[in-house]
């Protein structure tokens, strides 16, 4: 074993020496280290000779700390005890983007594919949710600074499993996709995958039924300073998502479809407007070249006419719709609860020298993830420590819950004002958002409250204009306010969707049920953020229910799981690792324990140590093992009892019970 494989045997155990392990470990190609059941992963930017065959067999069965640290033990043990003792599983995916949570998360799905149940009907299952990536990645991933295959939408993907542990199908729920990339990348960033990949794979013959040329630089919507990236083959790309496709379950004509909307979409970014006047002295913007116009029109079987009409009294932006896949649980509809393994995969904490309402989004729900691992991870380290009598003091740690209550209070978080400003009748900007922010801090700090105490929300003369500043969990981040309102709004004028529920395309229709004349819905649609906070709320709902299904009785149509189960975390860093956030300082100077036993086993194994105790103890086994601490003379504060259960607070103590079986 290359340095320490889990990092509660590190000794001494400081930030210091646990970056050190790491690297050591990460020079020797190990890319994974434990922290007891938590898997920390570097990313190694290229392939290693870790995920083949042979090594699934070798994790296979074993036990989580038999073999070297991997993310195949993860799952092995995940798919063991979901099948074996019948608990849900939630496997949790965090780290900075382009740390490679989405590669984990394909490796879990793989492995889990690879062990579970055979047969004609189980297979083509497991194809179904295997192949759903590419399709997914293609209309969601796209290149930014940071990775070449960049989530821009959070993804939480349910497989459920029968009694035997043969997958039946999944779900997947996917949340806020970046909508605005579309219509504007930042510098060096390119679109969504999928509009390359159709113009670089598809054949001339499907590109002139699509009216589109393979030529990146005629569509304004795709970026030309980085539409070609190294090591990506649009081309080939656009086979395999075809085939995905097909896989997953659409038909040819769907497919159709969905290509023809990805080309209207390209076509309708070539179109632009002029002012016209008008004979009250107002201006009208004007389609100035008809063609993109006409050629989408066609294909989306729109009345060209009536399109105009609607571009011609506002001139809005266009914005794709989510595209979202739902595998159908094939067989049996869930009247039995199946068992169900979740796997979240968003979207990595982001921050550029320019940051805008999509990171302020993205890092929130970066921050929510951090409240529920530290929620879980620690609430239930001390909700042991109670039922087992343990004294011992709350540890100290990064409570991230101020910074998500300044986001997402409901009175005056940040989120609850921008929706303020943006239903606020009058003169309303950016800046006055942003006035309103900082009023409203001021007056807080003026009241000793939340926003000053401890506050997240940093105020100082440093400021660049229109910007406010926010200590993440991850560090400080400064967001420009310019678009956070029109973002925000996230409005499709009712004139636009109309038209476009006119359209002689059943694909388009369903994109725009909005549009149906018959359901006039004068209530204003859900802003952007109240959207997201709400899907954010559903998830962290789910994760805890999933693990404390104790008070989840009142919880509407969730079902919630027999038996209670951690969730598997999977942590993972950059392979520049600057911060070990929160929980690993409070791992460092541990006020818990790092092992915890039983009376009997604990008994059993040590009781050839001390005279009193071997062969037979006659008495009940926690007195068995006091008499051992004792004999042995290991120091009071070295451990405690607890009412089933000893508990260790240092590994020294567990290495130095061992040394002595050894020598027996
Ligand atoms: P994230 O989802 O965290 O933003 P990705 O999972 O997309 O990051 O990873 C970014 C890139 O890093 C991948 O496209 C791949 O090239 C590389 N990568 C990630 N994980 C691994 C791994 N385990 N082995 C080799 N390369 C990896
Ligand atoms: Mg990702």
């Amino acid at each position: 074993m290359i340095g320490v494989g889990d990092m509660v045997l590190l000794e001494p155990l400081s930030e210091d020496s646990f970056i050190d392990n790491l690297r050591k470990r990460f020079d020797h190609n190990e890319i994974y280290t434990y922290i007891g059941s938590v898997v920390i992963s570097i990313n190694p930017y290229r392939s290693l000779p870790i995920y083949t065959p042979d090594k699934v067999e070798e994790y296979r069965n074993r036990n989580f700390y038999e073999l070297s640290p991997h993310i195949y033990a993860l799952a092995d043990e995940a798919y063991r005890s979901l099948r074996d003792q019948d608990k849900d599983q939630c496997i949790l995916i965090t780290g900075e983007s382009g740390a490679g949570k989405t590669e984990a998360s394909k490796l879990v799905m793989s492995y889990v594919a690879a062990v579970c149940g055979k047969g004609q009907e189980v297979n083509k299952v497991k194809e179904q949710l295997l192949q759903s990536n590419p399709v997914l990645e293609a209309f969601g991933n796209a290149k930014t600074v940071r990775n070449d295959n960049s989530s821009r939408f959070g993804k939480y993907m349910d497989i459920e499993f029968d009694f035997k542990g043969d997958p039946l199908g999944g779900v997947i729920s996917n949340y806020l996709l970046e909508k605005s990339r579309v219509v504007k990348q930042p510098r060096g960033e390119r679109n969504f995958h999928v509009f390359y990949q159709l113009l670089s794979g598809a054949s001339d013959d499907t590109l002139k039924k699509l009216k589109l040329e393979r030529d990146f630089s005629k569509y304004n919507y795709l970026s030309l300073d980085s539409a070609a990236v190294n090591g990506l083959d649009d081309a080939a790309n656009f086979r395999t998502v075809r085939n995905a496709m097909q896989i997953v379950g659409f038909m040819e004509d769907e497919m159709q479809s969905v290509l023809e909307l990805v080309a209207a979409v390209l076509k309708l970014g070539n179109i632009e407007f002029k002012p016209e006047s008008r004979c009250n002295g107002t201006d009208e913007s004007r389609v100035k070249d008809k063609n993109d116009l006409k050629e989408m029109c066609e294909l989306l079987g729109i009345e060209q006419s009536v399109l105009e009409r609607a571009f011609s009294y506002r001139t809005v932006e266009a914005k794709m719709e989510k595209v979202s896949t739902t595998l159908n649980v094939s067989q049996a509809q869930a009247k039995t609860r199946h068992k169900v393994m979740g796997v979240l995969d968003i979207y990595g904490f982001e921050i550029f020298e320019d940051n805008s309402f999509e990171q302020f989004i993205i890092n929130y729900c970066n921050e929510k993830l951090q409240q529920i691992f530290i929620e879980l991870t620690l609430r239930e380290e001390q909700e042991e420590y109670v039922r087992e009598g343990i004294e011992w003091t709350n540890i100290e740690y990064f409570n991230n819950a101020v910074i998500c209550d300044l986001i997402e209070n409901n009175q005056n978080g940040i989120l609850a004002m921008l929706d303020e400003e943006c239903l606020r009748p009058g003169t309303v900007t950016d800046e006055t958002f942003l006035d309103k922010l900082n009023t409203v801090c001021a007056e807080h700090q003026h009241f000793e409250s939340r926003l000053s105490k401890n506050s997240k929300f940093l105020t100082d003369h440093s400021l660049p204009h229109n910007c406010f500043r926010i200590q993440h969990y991850a560090g400080k981040v400064l967001y420009r306010v310019e678009g956070f309102m029109d973002k925000n709004n996230d409005l499709l004028y009712r004139d636009l969707s109309q038209a476009m529920y006119k359209a002689n395309h059943s694909l388009i229709k369903q994109l725009f049920p909005e549009g149906n004349p018959a359901k006039v819905n004068l209530k204003r649609p859900p802003t952007a953020g109240f959207q997201f906070r709400a899907s954010v709320g559903t998830f962290s709902f789910l994760m805890m229910l999933q693990t404390f299904p104790a008070d989840s009785s009142s919880c509407g149509g969730i079902q919630s799981p027999r038996q209670k189960s951690l969730p598997h975390f999977h942590r993972l860093f950059w392979s520049v690792i600057k911060r070990v956030p929160g929980l690993m300082e409070t791992e460092g100077e541990r006020a818990g324990y790092a092992f915890r036993q039983t009376y009997e086993p604990c008994l059993e194994r040590y009781k050839m140590l001390c005279k009193r105790t071997w062969p037979h103890w006659r008495g009940p086994a926690r007195e068995g093992v006091e008499v051992l601490m004792t004999d042995l003379q290991v120091p009071p504060e070295e451990f405690s009892y607890g009412r089933s259960k000893i508990f260790i607070r240092n590994p020294r103590t567990l290495f130095f019970l061992e040394e002595r079986r050894k020598q027996c």
